[in-house]
């Protein structure tokens, strides 16, 4: 061991149920398929080799999450209900075998918002959990439609944040063709996620829900980078059809979390940081498709002060999860 390890709990670690492989091979055009294979070993492992990767660099705690996309590929509603369900009872029974070392998100049924409401509290209230991830829309939909406010409400209750990650766009854009490069986590799921945030706060959904957490991984997917033009330009791209009750720059400042899962760069933790306030960025490595490694050495160096670095490598997970 040649670097510090300060203490880590980790938010976007992902892991495979029996069961929803099938989902996740749709992936498989995002990405080669060397890492593909690779990834759905190390997935299906919650022993030695997860752990040691977690030793490695001082994670204590890996918060664990379904790898994409699960039921939100579901054409079928009471399919993907009582999928997720099973997925989340799996989880929990997994948690229980290490239950220091691991939590998790929930993984949710979005078709119908009632029943992704009921099973976010059942998971967090009956098996322990500590949010949920969603990947990305659900038939089309996305988490600013109307339908979702039942939604919303309990996870607002509840007070547990609800982390979008990355999934595809319903459609394939024109913008994307003949580059399958950038079809994927090059770009097109930074767009497709960064829209999806940028649609539930500019939906007035945090005035409805002040209490509400949204947690985005990889940096924040280049969102706090743009808050400047998002509060001197929406205003009149908006033809005065919405009302807000604060800046747009607030709502990220109040309802926002990002973890830097996938990224390991100085500039754009330092933006992170800088635009969000120090309380809202928190370590996390996309295990196992970055390597634990690679993100422990980089957290470790990263220009940060002390406190700032105890912050965004476990205070700051403490007490959004409340572990
Ligand atoms: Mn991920």
């Amino acid at each position: 061991m040649t670097f510090d390890r300060t203490p880590k709990i980790a938010l976007e670690e992902h892991f495979m149920a029996p069961g929803f492989i099938d989902y996740f091979n749709k992936t498989a055009i995002n990405i080669s398929p060397d890492l593909f294979g690779k990834a759905l070993t190390a997935l299906q492992d919650f022993g030695e080799r997860r752990l040691a990767a977690m030793d490695l660099i001082g994670i204590e705690k890996s918060v664990l999450s379904l790898a994409g996309p699960g039921v939100q590929a579901e054409t079928e509603t009471a399919t993907a209900i009582a999928k997720s369900r099973e997925c989340n009872d799996f989880l929990a029974a997994r948690i229980a075998e290490q239950p220091s070392r691991y939590a998790g998100f929930a993984h949710l049924a979005m078709q119908d918002p009632k029943a992704a409401a009921d099973e976010l509290q059942r998971s967090v209230e009956q098996l322990g959990l500590v949010g949920a991830m969603i990947n990305g829309q659900t038939n089309g939909a996305y988490l600013d439609d109307d339908r979702f406010s039942v939604f919303w409400e309990r996870a607002a209750e509840l007070s547990v944040p609800i982390y979008i990650h990355p999934y595809n766009p319903p459609d394939f854009p024109y913008m994307y063709h003949n580059h399958p490069e950038l079809f994927g986590p090059v770009w097109s799921w930074t767009v497709e996620t960064g829209n999806h945030a940028l649609r539930l706060v500019f939906s007035g959904l945090f005035d409805r829900f002040p209490k509400a957490k949204l947690l985005l991984g990889h940096m924040g997917e280049t969102l706090p980078y743009q808050l400047w033009r998002f509060d001197s330009r929406w205003e009149i791209s908006n033809r005065g059809e919405r009302r807000l009750q604060l800046k747009p720059s607030d709502y990220f400042k109040r309802n926002v979390w990002v973890t830097s899962a996938g990224v390991c760069s100085d500039e754009p933790l330092r933006c992170a940081i800088d635009a969000l306030g120090v309380d809202r960025v928190l370590f996390s490595v996309d295990y196992p498709f970055e390597k634990a490694e690679e993100a422990g050495r980089w957290i470790e160096a990263a220009p940060l002060s002390d406190e700032e670095r105890r912050k965004v490598c476990h205070g700051n997970a403490k007490a959004l999860l409340r572990l």
